[in-house]
């Protein structure tokens, strides 16, 4: 093609991929340092999935030293949402997950559109080259070869025979660009279909496929690139040593590699995971952004689970041995944790939240009052007015029901996420509700009333715990109850019942629920005068 038609078609390329070469040189990292990324589109939509690859990624290049950033993808305009670009940083942001580059950043613009010209450079230059041309193909002539190929029970696609403007002369060329036709540029595939390739896959090791024969676009007609050749450009540009992705790139690798090799360039190291799925009935499925909630990362956001919480679940996902070491070590940061390529799993990662709301509980579980505190009003401001008004009226009374079994060996694990929290300490501020599960029980009432009664006469609020219990098991005793469940169980007919039951009826009366906390930390944090007039309420039961 003369350089007269290569100037008609690219009449913005005017520099060369030299300039381009020079202004991103190979970055200076030390030996081993991998140059990873996460580039999402900004569809409005961000999924959890893409948090999970991003921490991955993220995660090795901090082990070795190297460079993890943010590259938006937004070369498919008519996808674009406004905004999202701010889901996906506050997304990222949210779950710990730093990047070094973007918006700014030596090897930037990290925004696909404002590398148009980039991508026209090289485009421009396999035209040059003899790999690529342009296509003028209405859509009306590739649906009749679709339907074509369909009617031949061939495979689809533009190659072979079916290319047909990769002969096109510079006549036709320059009759339709005269005529104002749009036109995008193709790759000119000189790959087989009937030749296998093999790749070595980082996370599902070997793979073979065919050879891509497909001219896939690389310039569409609004002048931006296709997902193919921006992913090509880029890798190689910004220097990216290992690629993260969905498996649902796997079919178009071919492409990808058939691409790096037009240009000479050296191939990123691949990895490509399969989708988190979730259980249903006993299949399983992909988790949907349409069906399931927890597909968003903004679900967990509003829902008020720690960060750290969904980053240790999604760590569990990632690499199974997390949970072995997460017990192991305790008290160390996530970060301390080394993951894997090897330790990926192949098939999809189950998600299972209730699995995530037993590793939520023991992050929580871990954390001081004040900490606690932090986050939860953090929350609270945006997600529950009443709840951050209440706890941000009293501070250090708040920090004294939140400090209840907290900072021990064996510290209460009740609480999964934010919006749980008033649930389980709105009793320290309300009147706890009677009814339902709170009622003590019609036959009950009888005894109830003597227990509280009994408990009431000798009720100290100085007594120390080992006191107020010793109390407790003595009045248990005269009033028929087993002072503990061996004594019961050895002679059950011989009692009225446990200890436990004289409690749940303290705990129903002072709580409003049948479990809750230590008893006598409960009752110390509510003091004396609610305690009174709560367990007031059944004297006055007949
Ligand atoms: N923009 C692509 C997507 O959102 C990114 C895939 C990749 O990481 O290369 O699916």
């Amino acid at each position: 093609m003369t350089k007269e038609t290569i100037d008609l078609l690219f009449p913005d390329a005017t520099l060369t991929p030299e300039v381009w070469e020079a202004k991103y040189p190979p970055r200076q990292l030390p030996e081993g340092a991998m140059v990873t990324r996460v580039a999402p589109s900004p569809t409005g939509f961000m999924h959890i999935g893409t948090v999970m690859t991003a921490l991955f990624a993220e995660r090795m290049a901090r082990q070795t030293g190297g460079v993890f950033f943010l590259r938006v993808e937004d070369t498919d305009k008519k996808r674009e949402v406004k905004g999202a670009v701010n889901i996906i940083t506050k997304g990222l942001s949210y779950y710990g997950i730093t990047v070094d580059e973007y918006p700014d950043g030596p090897y930037g613009p990290y925004t696909q559109s404002e590398r148009k010209y980039i991508y026209l450079t090289y485009a421009r230059h396999l035209v040059e080259k003899g790999f690529a041309y342009p296509c003028f193909a209405t859509p009306e002539e590739l649906e009749k070869a679709r339907a074509e190929q369909e009617g031949l029970k061939t495979r689809p696609g533009y190659y072979g025979r079916w290319a047909t403007w990769r002969e096109g002369s510079e006549e036709a060329v320059h009759e339709r660009l005269n005529a104002g036709v749009p036109f995008v540029i193709r790759m000119r595939s000189a790959g087989s279909h009937e030749r296998k390739v093999s790749f070595d896959d980082a996370i599902k090791g070997k793979i073979m496929m065919p050879e891509n024969d497909i001219d896939a676009v690389l310039i569409k007609a609004d002048k931006l690139p296709t997902y193919h050749f921006a992913h090509v450009v880029d890798e190689h540009l910004m220097r990216v040593t290992h690629v993260t992705r969905g498996d649902e790139w796997l079919p178009s690798l071919s492409i990808h590699v058939e691409l790096f090799g037009m240009f000479g360039w050296e191939l990123p190291v691949f990895g490509h995971s399969a989708p988190i799925e979730k259980k249903e009935g006993s299949s399983r499925r992909k988790l949907s952004k349409r069906k399931d909630p927890e597909a968003s990362v903004e679900h967990y956001e509003k829902e008020g689970y720690p960060a750290q919480s969904v980053q240790e679940f999604l760590l569990n996902l990632l690499n199974s041995n997390f949970e072995d070491w997460r017990k192991e070590n305790p008290i160390l940061t996530n970060n301390e944790f080394k993951l894997s390529f090897e330790k990926m799993s192949v098939s999809g990662a189950l998600f299972d939240l209730a699995k995530l709301n037993d590793v939520s509980k023991e992050v929580i579980s871990r954390m001081s009052a004040e900490q606690v505190y932090d986050l939860a009003i953090a929350w609270a401001k945006e997600h529950d007015e009443h709840l951050a008004q209440v706890i941000a009226g009293d501070k250090p009374y708040a920090l004294t029901v939140l400090a209840i079994e907290r900072n021990q060996e064996k510290p209460r694990k009740d609480i999964a996420k934010w919006s749980e929290l008033w649930g389980e300490i709105s009793y320290f501020y309300e009147e706890p509700e009677m009814g339902g599960e709170t009622s003590v029980g019609a036959e009950h009432v009888k005894q109830s009333k003597e227990i509280v009664e009994a408990f009431i006469v000798e009720y100290d609020q100085q007594d120390d715990k080992e006191r107020w219990l010793d109390k407790l098991r003595a009045m248990a005793e005269r009033l028929g109850y087993a002072r503990d469940t061996k004594s019961y169980k050895a002679e059950p007919e011989k009692y009225k019942g446990t200890l436990g039951d004289v409690t749940k009826v303290l705990r129903l009366l002072l709580a409003g629920r049948a479990v809750s906390p230590d008893l006598w930390e409960v009752m110390r944090v509510l003091g004396e005068k609610k305690v009174r007039a709560r367990l007031g309420t059944i004297c006055d039961l007949d």
